[in-house]
């Protein structure tokens, strides 16, 4: 600190900045849960059950890094629930990973998958680190490591994962490898399906890639027609434009609608005349972030946020619409690519001012809803045509949307509620049927 900023503060006062509540995501999940519990007044023991998850894996695992050093890496995999099939769920690799959040995204893959009808349950992983400052061979040396150190934890009826946040379908043909060469080259074939999200070649499905982007845009559609609104010229603001903000993008410019600004890790860029998706999705594959991206304007993050557009999807990380956020965005509807983007403030303040919100469990559920078929398709040794897999989703996405829709109606309440109400009563009906072992 400078001598003139010392000076400027009274001497009562302390010199440090107030520090920002830390934001706790699983005790959200964990409030969402008990609300939607009492709407459908799910039986109490139900509900303590689901607070927790079921296991919680930590491991510590040494990598080799380029220079020759040693760096020790803590991994997690949580399994929250598989009342209804195998644990399922993403791996996250990013420098904010906290067991408590990966806790609260288990749980949502419970949700997800009970929502969407799946035979799977909820699960969830990550490792605390940046992998855009690692070289490529560090990356799968990591990848490599972790998988090991999860053994038997994982297997394709025990725990399937799936890319997240830093990962994607290269880290799963790593996992994938990894897994294969520890269980013997006798049963290598028989444990493809041990994760999801691979490339084709090494055993995942047309369509993977897209799913989630496809399935959110399925979800607009039908929001659209419900309020008789023209998706053609429609504008569109994205956060995030990885895996899921990317494709998202690139599937609705097909429908017409323009994609005027982006951001991520790196910034925010403003184009009112309109990005060209595709190009852009092809650059942050190459350079991987929007950064340096030469047809658009650099803004702030504030002066994002209050760009007028119809669609606003927030497709990076939780909690990234609070209450300022919620009160600056001027959009129609937020489409929740990202697992809890909306804060529960935030997401109050949106409703009040009449924005529509598709929620996450709901919204971004065609990930795994793919993820399954080619777990599906491992299983049968099938390859199932795009087509074919293209036209499930949009039937399982539509399904699900109309279920939320009219659950929300009988109870009155919001989606979000809705969505976690559905995917309960299945989970619950469950339960009933088998009772509490022993
Ligand atoms: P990704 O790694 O492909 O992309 C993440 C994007 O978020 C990148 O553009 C990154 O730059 C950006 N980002 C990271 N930190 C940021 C920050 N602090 N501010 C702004 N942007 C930031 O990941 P993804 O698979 O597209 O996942 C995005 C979201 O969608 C996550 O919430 C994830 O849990 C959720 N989701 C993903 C899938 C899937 O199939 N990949 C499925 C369901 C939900």
């Amino acid at each position: 600190m400078s001598t003139e900023d010392q000076q400027s503060h009274p001497a009562s006062l302390p010199a440090v900045a107030a520090v920002k509540p830390k934001y706790e995501f699983f005790k959200v999940v964990q409030h969402y849960l008990d609300e939607a519990s009492q709407l459908i007044e799910l039986p109490p023991y139900i509900n303590t059950i689901l607070q927790q998850p079921k296991n919680e894996i930590i491991v510590n695992f040494p990598v080799r890094m380029d220079d020759g050093s040693i760096r020790l890496f803590k991994g997690y995999r949580i399994q929250h629930n598989n009342l209804l099939g195998p644990f399922k769920g993403g791996i996250r690799y990013h420098e904010t990973v906290t067991l408590d959040d990966i806790k609260a995204l288990a749980a949502m893959m419970t949700w997800k998958c009970a929502l969407m009808n799946l035979p799977l349950g909820g699960g969830k992983g990550g490792i605390k680190f940046n992998p855009n400052e690692v070289s490529r061979s560090e990356l799968q040396r990591i990848t490599r490591r972790f998988f090991h150190a999860l053994g038997a934890n994982i297997g394709p009826e025990t725990d399937i994962p799936a890319p997240d946040v830093g990962t994607d379908a290269k880290t799963m043909a790593w996992a994938m490898d990894t897994y294969m060469n520890t269980v013997g080259q006798f049963f290598k074939q028989a444990v493809k399906g041990v994760v999801t999200g691979k490339p084709v070649a090494s055993g995942g499905t047309y369509g993977r890639e897209k799913a989630t982007g496809q399935g959110l845009v399925h979800c607009i559609t039908e929001w659209a027609e419900e309020r008789d609104f023209d998706l053609g010229g429609a504008t569109l603001t994205v956060q995030g434009f990885g895996n899921v903000g990317s494709n998202a993008a690139v599937i609705l410019s097909k429908l017409g609608v323009s994609t005027i600004a982006v951001g991520d890790h790196t910034g925010y860029l403003y184009n009112p005349e309109g990005f060209n998706p595709h190009k852009l999705q092809d650059y942050v594959k190459k350079h991987r972030s929007i950064a340096g991206y030469p047809n658009g304007k650099a803004i702030s993050r504030e002066e994002f946020f209050r760009i007028k557009a119809d669609i606003f999807i927030p497709a990076a990380l939780e909690n990234q619409i609070g209450p300022e956020e919620a009160a600056a965005l001027q959009v129609r509807l937020v489409g929740e690519g990202a697992n809890g983007p909306c804060s529960p403030e935030g997401e109050r303040i949106l409703l009040e001012r009449g924005i529509d919100i598709l929620p996450d469990v709901l919204a971004n559920s065609g990930g795994v809803t793919v993820s399954y078929y080619e777990w599906v398709q491992n299983k049968r040794s099938e390859t199932w045509t795009l087509e074919e897999v293209d036209t499930r989703l949009e039937k399982a996405m539509k399904r699900a949307y109309r279920e939320v829709i009219e659950m929300a109606r009988q109870k009155s309440c919001t989606l979000r509620l809705a969505a976690y109400a559905v995917a309960l009563q299945r989970i619950a009906s469950a339960y009933g049927e088998r009772e509490i072992f022993p």
